[in-house]
């Protein structure tokens, strides 16, 4: 799952986001705990980061994005996270979407603690932590046995820079009119949930494990619709294949029978002119034979007259001959 914890300095954010941690099995990625590990390493960024913490102002978006999206990074985010301290305006609220919309991790569930701000100010004033093992107690609501050393290692507790109360107010104004109008983004988006943050860490923690429970059913709930929507989705893709295939096919095969057809009528349309042309060839040589034997008749009439013209005048001089007196 992937969860944001939002609300108020002091609120007790880091506490349920370990408890968290520690009960859904993945990491907790705390701005403040990056930011910190940066200023005890003296890296640059840890010494630009350190002059705006001391004085209870927010770090600038580009190194705070810098440092989310290098954690977001590391693989042990891929099962899920918890992000603590981030974001705390909309420019970080915007950024992290994009972000995660580019991982394909988007967030499932913010959730936001609320505390009224007398509480808040003495959870802040009466916070300390060890310097040696990090524990943090409350002089007002989870004190030490011990009042100025830790109960687990017997360092020595100290108060953090800016839980002064001349610091506090700082921090609350910039909660109040850079974060307020995240936790609106969010709710308006669907994807908040509110708790109490008063009451035992233990009974805070029932809340926030309850609403981060109902999340994970509505998410199955959801899974389960996307998963049936998908799946009727690749049945209609794969039965519209298949038809497309077979009006291809059909297509294809009355293709084949048009062509088969076209080369029939072609055969048959040359069968027919060959036949044609045969005829035409067989009247014109019978045309012609014709001819040649009207014109052998014709020759043979033309003989005829000749020769019965030469008897003709072969008789008529026979007889002239005879009519004439013979000379003596
Ligand atoms: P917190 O203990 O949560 O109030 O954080 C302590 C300080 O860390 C803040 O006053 C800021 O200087 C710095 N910080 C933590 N998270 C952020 C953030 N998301 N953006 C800017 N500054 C931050």
């Amino acid at each position: 799952m992937r969860i944001i914890l939002l609300g108020p300095p002091g609120v007790g954010k880091g506490t349920q986001a370990s408890r968290l941690s520690q009960a859904l099995d993945i990491p907790t990625i705390s701005t403040v705990d990056l930011l910190r590990e940066a200023v005890i390493e003296r890296t640059s960024l840890g010494r630009a980061a350190k002059m705006m913490m001391d004085v209870g102002q927010m770090v600038s978006d580009e190194i705070i994005l810098g440092v989310i999206r290098d954690r977001l990074l590391v693989g042990d985010t891929k099962k899920g996270f918890i992000i603590d301290g981030f974001p705390r305006n909309m420019a970080q609220a915007e950024a992290l979407d994009e972000l995660l919309n580019k991982l394909g991790q988007p967030v499932d569930l913010v959730i936001q603690i609320n505390l009224h701000i007398d509480k808040l100010m003495q959870r802040l004033l009466g916070r300390r932590f060890c310097v040696s093992c990090g524990m943090v107690y409350n002089l007002f609501i989870a004190p030490p046995s011990m009042d100025e050393n830790c109960d687990e290692c017997g360092g020595r507790l100290r108060q953090r820079a800016d839980d002064t109360e001349e610091l506090l107010g700082t921090r609350l104004r910039v909660y109040e009119f850079q974060t307020v109008p995240v936790v609106d983004f969010y709710r308006e988006r669907g994807d908040l949930r509110e708790i109490q943050g008063e009451g035992s860490v233990d009974s805070v923690f029932a809340s926030a494990n309850k609403v981060t429970e109902e999340t994970r059913n509505q998410l199955d709930e959801r899974t389960r619709l996307i998963r049936t929507a998908v799946k009727r989705k690749q049945a209609k893709e794969k039965e519209e294949k298949s038809a497309k295939l077979s009006s291809m096919f059909e297509r294809s095969a009355k293709k084949a029978a048009e062509k088969k057809a076209a080369a029939k009528k072609a055969t048959a349309k040359k069968a027919t002119a060959k036949k044609a042309t045969a005829k035409k060839a067989t009247a014109k040589k019978a045309t012609a034979k014709k001819a040649t034997a009207k014109k052998a008749t014709a020759k043979k009439a033309t003989a005829k007259k000749a020769t019965a013209k030469k008897k003709v005048v072969k008789k008529k001089t026979h007889k002239k001959k005879a009519a004439a007196p013979r000379r003596r």
